[in-house]
């Protein structure tokens, strides 16, 4: 794929509120009626698969709040409550490890947050040991974890490679001391610069950077600076989302309502900006829904392949993956069902405590919703649909079940975003950054758009 060029016009006209599918149907469907003997029967059955395992550990601490953040935390300085839910993790863990078949490896595994380098280096490699006492780890595992450069020492580094993570994901936003001044998150570029050295030379094979644009005094000009300062870097990959502000759910974000957040107009003119540089001279390929990789990346390589995966850590290349996630807030995904953990630290050690699952509610998905599924997926991850590979896939006739929605992709096809044949669709390059929207033709749940709470699709 060569240098993008972003038509604006049609990012207003495309930029609806609309679900990012980590999962199908998304988890604003998820509902507190599905009960945990149900899914203990549906774990049992996935045992039968032999597939993979995916595992997930939240970490919720932060020591400060950065104003922009949507994220499920838990802010504090008091670092003596990491050892409590480090235990509880391991009580988690217990409970499951009886209940997942011991023969299935560990293929994936990543942990997130919140910080989870709140932990101290020591209680990174304690939280390690725990997983290796219960688990068992495949010998090329892809872990990732998410890294705060601030108040992170190289032995956080040591102790990560240690328990053998080798892909790191840095929380970076924006490199203007005015902006971050205003988010509430100081960290100079000299600081996140010193721990991309630390992981690069102690072996993390990956680096992801994540960035946000839609912040508080970013303009155009500003913003430049920090991608050049980003691709001076370079990471492997990149995240470059819109801020969402959604301060009913998260009401420290208004704070930022009385800083200078960017007109539509101007936020716009950031994504223009954002895509157009990273793919120029084709030094980044957009993968879609704001992922970047270098060319020769493996998520490049497996989109290429039609092998790429989509979940609640967005892009992987690891299928064929049940994901079994700890810690408040966590969400697990197998073939059948999805259930979330409770979302508050009290009720999630309390059930834990009790000798209880720490499970709050969760989805049960019908045969439809599996087709549906594995379509959006698939053309999210793939950019296009065969229609004999995907009859053959799913057991259907699958231009006939879908052809109300193969007709509703006329308008995209319009735009130029997909192309049409008797056999396929196909997303263009153009059409990658509008990849929401033609995924939302397929989903069956969506609320009409002035009811939806989901963040805009571009
Ligand atoms: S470090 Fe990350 S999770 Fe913690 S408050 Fe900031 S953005 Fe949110």
């Amino acid at each position: 794929m060569t240098a993008l060029t972003v038509n604006l016009d049609l990012v207003k006209k495309y930029n609806v509120p609309g679900p990012r599918y980590t999962s199908y149907p998304p988890a604003t469907k998820f509902a507190n009626t599905v009960e945990w003997p149900g899914l203990l029967e549906k774990i049992a059955a996935n045992n039968q698969t032999g597939r993979g395992l995916s595992l997930y550990f939240h970490i919720p601490f932060c020591e400060t709040l950065c104003w922009f953040c949507g994220c499920t935390t838990v802010i504090t300085n008091n670092h003596g409550q990491a050892r409590p839910y480090l235990d509880h993790l391991e009580k988690e863990m217990a409970r499951m490890a009886k209940i997942i078949d011991a023969k299935r490896e560990v293929v994936q595994l990543h942990w997130g947050g919140g910080s989870p380098t709140f932990l101290h280096p020591d209680e990174i490699r304690r939280l390690g040991e725990t997983i290796r006492k219960y688990f068992r780890l495949s010998a090329d595992i892809e872990a990732g974890v998410e890294i705060d450069p601030r108040r992170l020492t190289r032995d956080h580094i040591v102790a990560l490679r240690e328990i053998g993570f080798n892909r790191g994901s840095l929380g970076v936003q924006d490199f203007e001391p005015k902006v971050q001044e205003s988010i509430h998150r100081n960290q100079p570029r000299e600081m996140t610069q010193r721990v991309v050295d630390w992981a690069r030379e102690l072996g993390f094979g990956s680096l992801n950077f994540d960035l946000i644009y839609g912040l508080p005094h970013q303009t155009v000009e500003s913003f430049g600076r920090t991608l050049d300062a980003v691709l001076e870097m370079q990471p492997d990959r990149l995240a470059v989302f819109s801020y969402a502000h959604v301060p009913w759910i998260k009401p420290a974000q208004k704070i930022l309502e009385q800083k200078v957040l960017p007109p539509p107009e101007a936020k716009l003119q950031l994504l223009k900006t954002v895509i157009e540089r990273l793919t120029e001279n084709g030094r980044y390929v957009y993968i879609g829904m704001d992922h970047f990789a270098q060319p020769a990346d493996e998520l490049v390589l497996a989109q290429r392949n039609k092998t790429l995966q989509r979940n609640f850590q967005g892009y992987s290349t690891r299928g064929n993956a049940d994901i079994f996630a700890f810690g408040m807030s966590a969400i697990s995904q197998i073939l059948d069902a999805y259930w979330q953990n409770e979302k508050e630290l009290p009720s999630y050690f309390a059930a834990l405590d009790n000798d209880q699952p720490p499970f709050a509610r969760g989805y049960v998905l019908s045969d439809e919703d599996k087709i549906r599924r594995e379509t959006i997926m698939r053309v999210m991850c793939d950019l296009s649909l065969d229609y004999a590979a995907m009859s053959q896939r799913l057991g259907i006739d699958f231009p006939q079940h879908f052809a109300n929605e193969l007709t509703a992709l006329a308008p995209f096809e319009a735009d130029g975003l997909v192309r049409r044949s008797p056999h396929s669709v196909e997303v263009t390059d153009i059409g990658r950054l509008f990849i929401r929207n033609i995924a939302m033709c397929f989903d069956n749940t969506l609320a009409p758009e002035g009811e939806r709470r989901h963040s805009r699709t571009v």
